[in-house]
């Protein structure tokens, strides 16, 4: 895999990057930027991968490129002819069409793959919500079973790497390389089994998931690692609710209650972040020893919510890195 990449930060790098984006079926689309997709955020970069040979990589420097060079890049992402291949593309998606005016529609997103193969892979029902915790209490999940089966946690790029065993070449277990998204040949979670011409229609739904308003930085309700619900699965209901959590619209099977006008997701983050008011405040715990003063599930809760914590407080603090006010929007 070669790490080579050209830089496009002005007209005459760009204008030959174009020719290969142009050209090339697939792109494989990364952005950083300051609070990316949030409200008041910034778009600083854009990384695009071609998947036509020679594979070449450009990184789009938007700060230094005027608005009219912008927009022939902003015409690629929305040209509808190829396909942009994304791992939680919500906020990049967001930062284009909030910031730029910019859609796209031909779309796959792996994350979204990554939770569709879940089934496939054999994941059943105790598996599915046991990913839930300890993000959401393990007690509370078990005796409000029924209110907690159409929740999927969302895993980071790291997770879903190792979680699908992507060869030791492209992730070698420390810092995320993020171009391993973009080398091929493929790894088993992107064989053809396990993408469906579906996926392709879901993504475009999950990544223009923010396109009435980009999410405010404080919004618990947008901002978390549960996937969004009738995203993956689209319900048969007639009547719809406005979700006074999300603001999303609805189906009546998305709500636990009509008289509770919040979805099974917002629900579920109500009651954490009701557990969380009502737990008092960790002591910090020792180093070493299987003697915490907490027990593991009560200590990775409350170290995820502290970051500012001493590192060597911190106990599989990783799991929380998708907590996204906490953890970094696209600091995947
Ligand atoms: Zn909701």
């Amino acid at each position: 895999m070669t790490s080579t990449f050209t830089l496009c930060a002005d007209s005459t790098s760009l204008a030959a990057a174009l020719d290969k984006l142009r050209s090339s079926p697939m792109l494989f689309v990364d952005c950083e930027g300051d609070r990316l997709g949030v409200a008041g955020g910034s778009l600083s970069l854009i990384s695009l991968r071609t998947s036509a040979t020679p594979r070449m990589t450009y990184i789009v420097d938007v700060l230094a490129l005027s608005s009219s060079d912008l927009i022939a890049v902003f015409a690629v992402l929305e040209h509808s002819s190829i396909c942009k291949v994304l791992f939680d593309g919500r906020m990049d998606h967001s930062a284009f069409f909030h910031g730029h005016s910019t859609v796209m529609n031909n779309v796959l997103d792996l994350q979204l793959v990554d939770v569709s193969t879940r089934l496939l892979r054999g994941e059943g029902m105790d598996n599915q919500l046991g990913r839930l915790s300890p993000f959401f209490s393990t007690t509370h999940i078990i005796a409000n079973r029924a209110n907690y089966s159409k929740l999927h946690r969302l895993l980071s790029l790291s997770k879903t790497i190792k979680e699908h065993k992507v060869r030791n070449s492209v992730w070698t277990g420390g810092l995320v390389d993020h171009n391993g998204w973009m080398d091929r040949p493929l790894p088993p979670v992107r064989s053809e089994r396990y993408i469906d011409p579906s996926l392709s229609v879901r993504s475009v739904k999950y990544v223009q998931l923010w396109s009435d308003a980009a999410p405010q930085p404080d919004d618990t309700y947008r901002l978390h690692p549960i996937l969004p619900l009738e995203i993956l699965h689209t319900p048969v209901d007639t009547a719809q609710f406005i979700c006074t959590g999300c603001r999303r619209t609805l189906g009546r099977s998305s709500f636990p209650t009509t008289s509770l006008p919040k979805c099974f997701v917002c629900f579920a983050i109500d009651a954490k972040l009701e557990s969380k008011q009502s737990t008092p405040l960790p002591q910090p715990a020792p180093e070493t020893g299987s003697s915490r003063g907490w027990d593991d599930i009560q200590y990775r809760e409350f170290c995820g919510d502290h970051p500012e914590w001493p590192t060597a407080y911190m106990y599989e603090t990783g799991d929380f890195s998708d907590w996204y006010p906490e953890g970094g929007i696209g600091q995947r």
